[in-house]
């Protein structure tokens, strides 16, 4: 069976054409067939929408709700993405491209993010108040937690329902309201959340998706006067943007951003694991990952056997139709990453660097963006290879000496999301583990990624944490009450 597909914004609980009648096509990336046509929205469907989130917030209780109230709802959501898990994986991968398994990891993950969070909420209830020890003993004082308002998200299309769980879950469980955008080439997944929500009864407001491109529906999203708080995952030069309209507008902010990770293996690790989790730290999900482990450092002794099996292992990875059995690299998302990765490629050749495998299109693959997966050595420590983000299946991979070295060029970076290091010395791993600088650290694995514990980076890769506790803090303004409790006059203008 087919999915089903629809086209039009979800907006105060119905679905509506865009005000001005504008539509974008949606290509599937495996065979660069339009395959549908969705809805543009533009700044007064925005407007729309964010009027509906605020009186959801303001008037309609949303979140006065308690939070076992609103984690029913959420719930409810993670059952309704449950019962259709394999039909919302396949319209993931004639969207995104990315092979089935992975897609239906996704769903797995988004649906256990909405249930973590119904946990969260539920236990708002039991700890709503802290209390505050003050050095006046004439005053008492408690910190409470009270959600920041409507929430405005923006997100990318790498994984396109899980990154719209992360959002839409943690806002709703804190008591939030929300307007998400998903990316323009990964909409159908967020239209299918909506219409999941919806049948969970979701009061009308509390969470509207509109499509759209980025400069036209995710700025007006950014630039309303009535969002409170703006959460994105995406590029650094959309994530300053966002910043921008924040600090013009003191809108709460957070950025989940690129990076250009790290991965050292020491001379102690075995080569076949180190083998496996490179691959995985860079080939899955065809390598668009902020995450990925995209900069290897190997310790010489074990440089030139451990380069020989990582470059055996990647010619055998089956590249082709996320749909087709055993595939394990699908197409980029788009003409335009594919472009990008590609000229990535040519601009490290020009710079030294050497092709170790891969670096064009596979044989046989006329149509869909298809890649071969990338391994480049002698790429220059100035070069945009080593530096910037090519987010496609392109690894750079080096040697290094000492311990030292590998920390001084693994922290090199203007990055700093994620870091990983394999070595068969606990205590080793740990000290690099401890010296690397970045907000994500694996030892002896790459991208293993759990709803509970924090996510977020270091320096130009972002601001705030998602998953886990420190989610739901994202969306959670704190308030003092502070009471004068003595019945003694103050004394100061009035004696
Ligand atoms: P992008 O940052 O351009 O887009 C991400 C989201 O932001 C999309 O929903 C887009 O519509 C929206 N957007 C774009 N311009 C906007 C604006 N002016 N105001 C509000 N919203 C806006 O990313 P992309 O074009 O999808 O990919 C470009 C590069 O970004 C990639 O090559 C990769 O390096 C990086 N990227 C990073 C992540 C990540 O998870 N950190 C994810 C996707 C892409």
């Amino acid at each position: 069976m087919e999915p089903t597909m629809r086209s039009e914004l979800y907006i105060d609980g119905k679905w509506t054409a865009a005000a001005k009648g504008r539509t974008f096509d949606v290509v599937n990336p495996a065979t660069e067939e339009v395959i549908h046509r969705i809805a543009a929205a533009t700044p007064e469907d925005v407007d729309v929408a964010v009027k509906a989130a605020r009186r959801a917030f303001d008037k309609d209780g949303w979140p006065k709700l308690s939070g076992a109230q609103r984690a029913k709802y959420l719930r409810a959501i993670a059952d309704g993405i449950r019962a259709r898990q394999s039909e919302i994986a396949r319209l993931e991968v004639i969207d995104n491209g990315k092979p089935f398994p992975e897609a239906d990891w996704d769903v797995a993950d988004a649906a256990g993010c909405f249930d973590f969070y119904a946990g969260l909420a539920e236990q708002l209830d039991n700890n709503p108040e802290e209390p505050i020890a003050l050095a006046d003993a004439r005053f008492t004082s408690k910190a409470v937690k009270e959600p920041i308002g409507v929430a405005g998200a923006i997100i990318p299309w790498n994984y396109p329902l899980l990154m719209a769980a992360w959002k839409v879950a943690p806002a709703l469980a804190a008591g939030c309201t929300i307007v998400l955008k998903p990316a323009e080439v990964t909409s159908l997944t967020a239209l299918e959340l909506a219409a999941i929500a919806d049948e969970a009864g979701l009061p009308p407001g509390v969470l509207n998706i509109l499509t759209g491109s980025g400069s036209v529906a995710g700025q007006a999203i950014i630039d309303h006067k009535h969002v409170d708080k703006l959460a994105f995952t995406g590029s650094g030069p959309v994530g300053s943007k966002i910043m921008a309209a924040a600090a013009r507008d003191i809108k709460r902010v957070s950025l989940e951003l690129g990076g250009k990770s790290p991965f050292v293996v020491f001379d102690d690790a075995d080569i076949d694991e180190a083998v496996e989790w490179i691959m995985f730290g860079i080939f899955w999900n065809q390598g668009q990952v902020c995450s990925a482990t995209s900069r290897i450092l190997v310790q010489e002794g074990i440089y030139d056997r451990l380069l020989a099996r990582l470059v055996e292992e990647t010619k055998k990875i089956r590249i082709g139709d996320g749909l087709e059995d055993g595939v394990l690299l699908g197409p980029l998302v788009s003409k335009r990453q594919h472009e990008q990765v590609v000229a990535a490629i040519e601009a490290a050749k020009t710079a030294g660097a050497t092709v170790a495998c891969g670096g064009k299109r596979p044989e046989g693959f006329d149509k869909g963006y298809y890649l071969e997966p990338t391994i480049l050595t002698e790429v220059p420590l100035e070069s945009d290879a080593w530096r910037e983000e090519i987010f496609g299946p392109v690894v750079c991979i080096r040697p290094f000496s000492t311990e030292a070295e590998a920390i001084e060029l693994a922290n090199d970076s203007r990055f700093g999301l994620a870091a990983a290091v394999m070595s068969k010395d606990d205590v080793r791993a740990e000290r690099v583990a401890s010296a690397f600088r970045a907000g994500i650290v694996w030892i002896n694995c790459s991208q293993p990624t759990f709803t509970e514990a924090p996510w977020g980076g270091y320096k130009e890769s972002g601001i705030g944490r998602e998953l886990g506790r420190w989610g739901l803090e994202n969306y959670l303004e704190t308030k003092q009450i502070t009471r004068f409790a003595t019945g003694e006059k103050w004394g100061w203008y009035i004696k």
